[in-house]
């Protein structure tokens, strides 16, 4: 029996892509194979990867100027990429560390050049997203990072920081696809796409092509962007199988509805779930106000032996995966766009049941 999961990554996957992928797991449409066996040089590896990023540019809307990139590493290796890129001119950036993964890609990009922090949020457990003014903004930094949705805390960024000229660059590992952006508003979007796209083990990235420049001296091969956009992902083998499941779900996406339609669903899965914690006398959460994660809901009951005795009872019951990160506490429901709405339905009836039972 499958379980109600709301890991916050690696996290849970369309049932229906699921399927899919066993269906054609042995033999790949007519070609007598495994997408997993098959050259990524052959011409139905070919069709694959370019149907898969031909459908993410339809679902999000990518201007033509932009260059999709599937790479590995994690977004945990944008965190240097992107500086090692994008720090040419002024070797200067702007960073908002807004939790655990801003602050990794600052502390990172702070061995490659000037990097600033413009605003902070640690004061309080990076529980909210601070105010920006963007008077306060470097005019000469070669760009501007964001996390855009902050997974340990359940914190998104309710609107983007006004840069200017200076290249919003967004790290939207956990929250891609959830809703519409406006793709032109950013300079770089990079995303690991465990969360919300696809398997662990692809990268995606989304980068301006005017800014696919001449990187710093020491950037080694695979860590500049034009190797991988002269060679359209192919400079060395890419992650074949996970842009293959992305594609998968990308189809997934399309038949609901796509952005718009998904942004509606995880919508009603938030608000089910906020309402639920604003009303209960024993769970609260722990983001307020427009701050609010539509994709990582942390919340807490306030008593230590009480969160544990309720992941238990959850685990039991078939909720899984609802412990927060050590470094809040508590719990936390990732309720990715995968996650069905039924799901969220009978987590909240556990936890009723559960605060009624435990008053
Ligand atoms: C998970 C996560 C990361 C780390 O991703 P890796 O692919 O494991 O390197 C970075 N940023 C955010 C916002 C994440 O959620």
């Amino acid at each position: 029996m499958r379980v109600y999961n709301f890991s916050a990554g690696p996290s849970v996957l369309p049932e229906a892509v699921l399927k899919r992928a066993q269906d054609e797991m042995l033999c790949y449409k007519n070609s007598g194979q495994s997408v997993m066996e098959m050259s990524h040089r052959s011409k139905e590896y070919g069709e694959i990867i370019a149907s898969a990023e031909a459908l993410l540019r339809k679902i999000m809307n990518i201007p033509e100027n932009y260059k999709v990139l599937f790479l590995q590493g994690g977004a945990s290796s944008q965190f240097a990429m992107v500086p090692l890129n994008l720090m040419t001119k002024n070797k200067k950036a702007d960073y908002v560390v807004t939790g655990a993964w801003a602050k990794k890609a600052y502390k990172e990009a702070c061995r490659y050049g000037e990097c600033r922090v413009v605003a902070s949020s640690e004061d309080k457990t990076f529980s909210y997203i601070p105010e920006l003014d963007a008077s306060t903004f470097d005019k000469d930094a070669d760009f501007f990072h964001i996390c855009m949705n902050n997974t340990i805390y359940g914190t998104k960024f309710p609107r983007l920081p006004e840069t200017g000229d200076v290249p919003l660059v967004a790290d939207m590992s956990s929250c891609i696809l959830s809703e519409p952006v406006d793709v032109s508003k950013f300079g770089v979007i990079y995303a690991g796409a465990q969360k919300n796209m696809a398997p662990a083990g692809l990268t995606v990235v989304i980068i301006r092509e005017d800014l696919i420049g001449e990187p710093q001296d020491i950037t080694p091969t695979m860590f500049r962007y034009s190797t991988h956009a002269e060679n359209d992902s192919m400079f060395n083998t890419p992650p074949c199988y996970c842009i293959y499941v992305l594609g998968l779900v990308l189809e997934w996406l399309d038949s609901l509805g796509g952005l718009e339609e998904m942004k509606k669903i995880n919508e009603k899965k938030a608000a089910m779930l906020y309402d639920y914690l604003d009303s209960s006398a024993m769970f609260s959460a722990t983001v307020q106000g427009d701050s609010r994660s539509l994709m990582n809901i942390p919340f807490v009951t306030g008593d230590a032996d009480l969160d544990k005795k309720f992941i238990a009872a959850a685990t039991a019951a078939g909720f899984v995966n609802l412990k927060g990160h050590r470094s809040v506490g508590g719990m936390r429901a990732s309720i990715y766009n995968a996650m069905p709405v039924e799901g969220v339905e009978a987590l909240v009836e556990f936890m009723k049941k559960f605060e009624k039972e435990n008053a």
